[in-house]
């Protein structure tokens, strides 16, 4: 299960990119970082993405201490 944590990884925090059609929310243009950085709509994703990722890296990193001692 976890071989394929990586693809589905990436697939998820390329989410908030290809949601490119749009105008006319949030802040700053849909073409610039800080327009990503600022919306909800994308920032929460993009957070929670990240706290994900965080947390199976941790996962991983403590399943494999504990299987080497
Ligand atoms: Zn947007």
């Amino acid at each position: 299960m976890f071989r394929k944590a990586p693809l589905l990884l990436v697939a998820l925090m390329s989410l908030p990119l290809i949601s490119q059609a749009h105008d006319g929310h949030g802040f700053f243009h849909g073409s610039e970082l800080a327009h990503y950085l600022s919306s909800p709509g994308h920032a929460v994703p993009l957070v929670l993405v990240v706290a994900a990722s965080v947390a199976l890296i941790l996962y991983r990193k403590r399943s494999r201490e504990e299987r080497d001692v």
